[in-house]
């Protein structure tokens, strides 16, 4: 079998330029033009996965179907493409180095020095390699951090070596830059660039393609500038400009020749893109027809980024549709019985999302009863879930002192625990239930109808689990339904409410699997039956304000001394 092509990313001046979307834009581009493609993602911090890591510091952490904790970057990656991404397509420094240190420890070395080159690049170059296979046609390898940092340093030599190993035609190496506007000056600065790449170069590596950040765009002369003190083709200077959605991304690369690029200096034949479905995505992101308004209830709002593909599953549910999804974040800590009307009366639907930690989840608690009262569409998801099941036990099922050993170790009435604190034996132990996991869905099911199908797979990253035992007949009795478990273990993954318009939690993370031209079917339903209450909601409001309107136009009699002629 052929051996792959790579595609290097790197990225210099700056952090957050969008090097994990304009990774996965080019894979866009090169899967519409029928080729294989894969992501990965290399990151030189030493921690030994984003697993432990805040959503403050780090974002979410994106989990695969393999059960890997990743860096959020792996989801853009598969919302962009239909790329299989694994465990293998996300390292850091400290997985590397835990491998190789492990290593030496056992005496693999046979006594020799162990040294960052090669024993160090040796291991990244072999990860890189790793995800190559299975007929793919091109591998896209993303360098966290910055060109000029010192933890780096190892990725940028692995890479500049792979080029020995497969050729000039067999590697590539894309450099995302900044192109700052200077107000005082009035002009777009080209400076950061050509020290970005000369020290970029200094390690050895010459960039083939630059992709510029910019917040308007790259003038013919700005160009011809930076292609010639950088030594890129003009035409491979790229202008990444600012844009209202990164979906818009691909197109703008195309409009540029971006992958027709990559495939010659690769040497490979592929067919024409095909941009049309894309396109049409971003039209009806552009012009919805409606919207709906969600309310987020969480504990890391202020921080989008840790619920960034819960962000975008919700504009998929939208865009099935062809609604515009707006999203409103409210902190969990905020929601309290006084405040539970002012803070959520207005909106279509209330979806509370996964967290871990005892911070807010009263508040979780008081939403949800808000919205079971009141009736408005609720998704709850894992710890979202958790929540929904002990408010109802608290204040469906007279149970006060219903709580997960999360947050209360002494709950009088245990409704979530680890497994091992109910059988007394070490199955999962402390460790989490990660990546994907069957269920089967109950007939006559809110999942039912929204999947269309009994057995489904979704992805995990939870410790607790429904106590089945010890409150699955009281929640029963009092009208939740479990509708999903797994086939084997029975563990509980969906629970109900049937009374009510929708009302749903599930333990799974729904929002990993959901891409803008595959909307995750869950949030479709819940965005539909959002709109729902939306439509019954303007009805009534319409109903009212029409009454109001007769009740001030009523026609009243007719004063006794008034006569007709009083009215021509
Ligand atoms: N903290 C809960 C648990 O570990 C929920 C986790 C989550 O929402 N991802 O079970």
């Amino acid at each position: 079998m052929a051996r792959p092509k790579y595609v290097f990313i790197t990225g210099g001046v700056v952090s957050s330029l969008g090097k994990g979307i304009a990774a996965a834009s080019i894979a866009n581009l090169l899967e519409s033009r029928g080729l294989r493609v894969t992501l990965q993602k290399l990151d030189p911090y030493l921690n030994i996965d984003p697993g432990t890591m805040s959503p403050f510091q780090h974002g979410e952490v994106f989990v695969t179907d393999d059960g890997a904790e990743t860096d959020l970057d792996l989801g853009h990656y598969e919302r962009f493409t239909h790329a299989v991404l694994t465990r293998a397509n996300n390292a850091t420094s400290g997985s590397i180095y835990e491998r190789i240190l492990s290593r030496e420890r056992r005496g693999d070395y046979l006594g020799r020095t162990v040294q960052v080159i090669p024993h160090v690049t040796g291991a990244i170059r072999q990860q890189i390699e790793k995800v190559g296979t299975d007929g793919i046609d091109v591998v896209l390898t993303e360098i966290g951090g910055t060109i000029g940092d010192i933890e780096s340093l190892p990725f940028v030599e692995a890479i500049r070596q792979m080029r020995q190993e497969v050729g000039r035609s067999g590697c590539i190496y894309v450099h995302v830059t900044l192109v700052p506007y200077i107000a005082a000056a009035g002009e777009l600065k080209t400076k950061p660039t050509q020290h970005s790449v000369k020290e970029l170069r200094a390690l050895g590596i010459q960039p083939d393609i630059l992709i510029c950040r910019t917040e308007t765009g790259l003038s013919r002369d700005l160009r011809e500038k930076i292609s010639l003190f950088c030594d890129v083709d003009r035409a491979a200077v790229i202008a990444a400009r600012d844009v209202d959605t990164v979906y818009q991304v691909p197109v703008e690369f195309s409009e540029q020749g971006v992958d027709r690029i990559v495939l010659d200096r690769l040497g490979l034949e592929a067919g024409p893109p095909n941009l049309g479905p894309w396109k049409r995505m971003l039209r009806t992101l552009r012009h919805p027809t409606d919207s709906v308004d969600i309310a987020v209830v969480g504990k890391y709002v202020d921080y989008e980024d840790s619920y960034k593909s819960l962000k975008e599953a919700l504009l998929h549910g939208g865009l099935a549709h062809g609604w515009q999804t707006r999203i409103h974040w409210i902190e969990a800590e905020s929601v309290s019985a006084s405040t539970s009307e002012r803070l959520l009366g207005r909106y279509d639907g209330i979806l509370v999302p996964g967290g871990f930690g005892s911070r807010g989840i009263d508040g979780m608690i008081e939403t949800i009863r808000f919205a079971r009262e009141y009736e408005v569409p609720y998704f709850g998801i894992c710890l979202g879930m958790q929540t929904m099941v002990i408010e109802f036990l608290r204040n469906v099922c007279g149970i006060p002192g219903a709580h997960s050993t999360e947050f209360d170790p002494e709950a009088p009435a245990r409704a979530f625990l680890k497994l091992r604190e109910l059988k007394g034996v070490e199955d999962l132990g402390g460790t989490m239930r990660l990546g994907a996991w069957p269920c089967r869905i109950s007939e006559g099911s809110f999942a039912r109808e929204a999947y269309g199908t009994a057995e489904i797979s979704e992805r995990h990253r939870h410790r607790y689990e429904f106590n089945r035992p010890e409150i699955e007949g009281t929640v029963t009795a009092h009208g939740m339904r479990i509708t999903g478990e797994t086939p084997e273990q029975g563990y509980v993954e969906i629970c109900e409410l049937p009374s009510h318009p929708w009302f749903l939690g599930c333990q799974f993370h729904p929002e990993f699997k959901s891409k803008p031209l595959e909307p995750q079917p869950l949030f479709k339903a819940f965005v539909k039956a959002s709109h729902e209450r939306r439509l019954r909601r303007d009805k009534t409001s319409a109903e009212q304000e029409a009454e109001r309107f007769l009740r001030l136009h009523q026609p009243r009699p007719l004063a006794a001394t008034a006569r007709w002629a009083d009215f021509d």
